[in-house]
């Protein structure tokens, strides 16, 4: 690494050159940074908080691989589940590649330091998640791979450990602002500010990485951390890339009521038992089979009835009830520690003694940016069939030095509905693939990287100064970010939540775009330099405002019922107009489609079938 100071004409930025930029320091950020680094590249990392403290961190339950340890399993029956669990909007090349990659990724934590849970044996230790099966749909496998029920924090710290030990270097509390083009419109660099003292830095890099994570923050009722604020999806939008398959949000089924941060599947996976107000086990009505161990979309839709019906618990009949009291205590205690922590912590209660009161909380983003299994970021062509129905492979168009990973990209291994599990082996499998890619490039093309002549950084400049300015005078000073980040929340959890129909979607588009004048007029009040969080809030609602945007205008335009998006207007799942990929672009306020790859490599393709549970 090299720096130099640059002046420019208004603002002043010091210069940094590297092999890579990662933006990100969450489970992919930090899987692709290390593999770069071990390979022997220079790479930059980007976080905007400590990154110990990625969302990463907070992912409770597992990662999933077909190790089977407990029951018989393969990586074609995981392979299988997933298209399921997508409601085969999944493409089945990435999900292959996935699964058939799961056991040697988790065996690389474990060697990386990773403290799974441990069997009897000494085998890593692995639960039943929802939609996880032996023999293609036969009976529940046990496919989950847990350190207790904190699986996040021990893959991120371990991750975290390795890093420093490789060399990488970190540019931490750094805000990523804006990626930065070449006249040839390949991405070359990256405008960041040091958060501790507003000063402003240009990473140049023949290669950058979008690790940014997911964006749950447009909803009001979330189980993501506060920083889940879609920037790294902002930054590609505004550089032309569509955004892929955004109607497709998880809505976790059991957050806890009213306040929306994550009871684990693992709590169900460890034989917890959903109840209604009339103490009835009502999972056995909607998924006769595998009741609690449905698929995510399917156990959410089931307590959204039982309320909506009048079955919830408490006062206001808001809430269902999850049963933990009949497990062995040491279960609890050994297997759901953290879990137990939070009900004591919000709730004042024990899990041992009494059950919990939940309702699903939007908790995890299926769509993002659009890549090929390295990660990069494509860009299909903006004339795209319209109404495009077959499956035949187009040829995909990437944008040069651009490459995304983890919860902010759509590579799509989660199509329409995630697996429990499946987003922790995602970003660990993508990064070091991505990583792979990039150090390939890298090695072919040794001449060492310098700044290009012409680039867009003077036109990115202008817009963040923007916010250096309290009050101008065409700014509505009545107005805030806060207050204007409540609207978009409100509005989306009317018109885009769990149920769905075409009457509150458009009310959702519309109220947006009065949301979205209102934030072209707002100033902020605080101009100091040191942590200016109304000014980093501001830049973040941007980001959050245009994924909005780009959810609702999806979920408006796809006239079916699919995975984690059911409209009650269209209540049936139709594979022959909407079968294919919503790409929403946003300079032109369209969504276009495109096919869903059904052509793994090895294994036969798996055909629509309708999912029973
Ligand atoms: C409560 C909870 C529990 C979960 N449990 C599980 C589970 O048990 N199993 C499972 O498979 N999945 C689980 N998930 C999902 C999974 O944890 C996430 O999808 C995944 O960890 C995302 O990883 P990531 O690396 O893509 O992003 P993150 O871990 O969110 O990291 C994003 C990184 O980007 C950085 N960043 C963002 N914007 C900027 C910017 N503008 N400038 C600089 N840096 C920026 C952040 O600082 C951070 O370092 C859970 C999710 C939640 C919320």
């Amino acid at each position: 690494m090299n720096s130099t100071e640059q002046p420019t004409s208004f603002l002043d930025y010091q210069e940094f050159f590297f092999d890579a930029i990662v933006i990100g320091a969450g489970g992919a950020g930090m899987r692709a940074a290390l593999a770069l680094q071990q390979d022997g590249h220079q790479v930059a990392m980007v976080s905007k908080v400590f990154p110990t403290r990625s969302h990463t961190v907070a992912a409770q339950g597992g990662i999933n691989a077909a190790l089977a340890n407990v029951s018989d399993d393969q990586w074609q029956w995981h392979m299988y589940d997933t298209i399921k669990g997508s409601d085969y909007l999944g493409d089945q090349d990435a999900i292959e590649f996935m699964c058939q990659e799961a056991s040697h990724i988790v065996r690389e934590l474990e060697h990386f330091g990773v403290p799974f849970s441990r069997l009897e044996n000494g085998k890593i230790y692995q639960r039943a998640f929802g939609g996880q099966s032996q023999n293609y749909g036969e009976s529940q496998a046990k496919r989950t791979c847990a350190a207790a029920d904190r699986t996040g924090h021990a893959i991120l710290h371990s991750l975290y450990q390795q890093n420093i030990a490789a060399g990488t270097e970190m540019f931490d509390e750094h805000f990523a602002l804006d990626l930065i083009q070449d006249e040839q419109d390949r991405v070359c660099g990256v405008l960041i500010q040091d958060l501790q003292n507003s000063k402003l830095k240009v990473i140049w890099a023949q290669h950058t990485l979008l690790a940014t994570g997911g964006a749950g923050q447009i909803f009001r009722t979330n189980s993501n951390a506060s920083i889940n604020t879609g920037d790294g999806l902002g930054m590609a939008q505004r550089i032309g890339v569509p955004l892929q398959d955004m109607e497709f949000w998880q809505f976790h089924p059991t957050g806890v009521a009213g306040k929306g941060m994550l009871i684990s599947e693992a709590t169900r996976g460890e034989g917890g038992i959903l109840r209604n107000a009339e103490n009835e086990p009502f999972m056995i009505k909607y998924a006769p089979k595998v009741k609690e161990l449905a698929s995510r979309d399917v156990v959410a839709r089931a307590i959204a009835i039982e309320v909506e019906e009048g079955r919830g618990c408490g006062a206001n009949k808001d809430y269902v009830l999850l049963d933990l009291t009949h497990l062995p205590t040491d279960v609890i205690e050994n297997r759901l520690p953290g879990i137990r922590d939070i009900c004591l912590t919000f709730l004042g209660l024990d899990p041992i003694d009494k059950p919990i009161p939940v309702f699903p909380t939007c908790h995890y983003m299926m769509g993002g940016i659009p890549t090929n299994i390295n990660g990069q970021v494509i860009q299909p062509d903006i004339a795209i069939d319209k109404n495009l129905h077959g499956t035949t492979i187009e040829p995909q168009k990437t944008i040069s030095g651009l490459y995304a990973i983890g919860e902010c990209a759509c590579v799509s291994v989660h199509g329409a509905n995630r697996l429990g599990g499946n987003s922790l082996l995602d970003i660990v499998v993508f990064g070091r693939q991505a990583a792979r890619h990039i150090s390939a490039q890298l090695q072919q093309n040794s001449i060492p990287f310098s700044r290009p002549q012409q680039h867009t950084l003077s036109h990115l400049l202008e817009r963040y100064q923007r916010w250096l300015t309290a009050e101008p005078e065409t700014a509505n000073t009545q107005d805030n970010v806060n207050a204007i980040k409540q609207a978009m929340q409100k509005t989306m959890e009317q018109g885009c939540s769990v149920f769905r129909d075409h009457t509150r979607m458009q009310q959702t588009v519309d109220a947006l775009q009065a949301i979205e004048e209102r934030f072209a007029k707002v100033s902020i009040a605080d101009q100091s330099q040191i942590f200016n969080f109304e000014r980093t809030s501001a830049l973040e609602l941007e980001n959050l405002l245009s994924v909005a945007k780009a959810t609702a205008c999806s979920a408006l335009a796809r006239t079916e019922s699919r995975g984690a998006h059911t409209r009650i207007d269209h209540n049936e799942r139709d594979d022959q107009d909407w079968l294919k990929h919503s790409l929403y672009y946003p300079q032109q306020d369209t969504v276009l489609y495109k096919p869903v790859n059904m052509q793994p490599k090895q294994h036969a393709p798996f055909i629509p079938q309708k999912r029973v549970y």
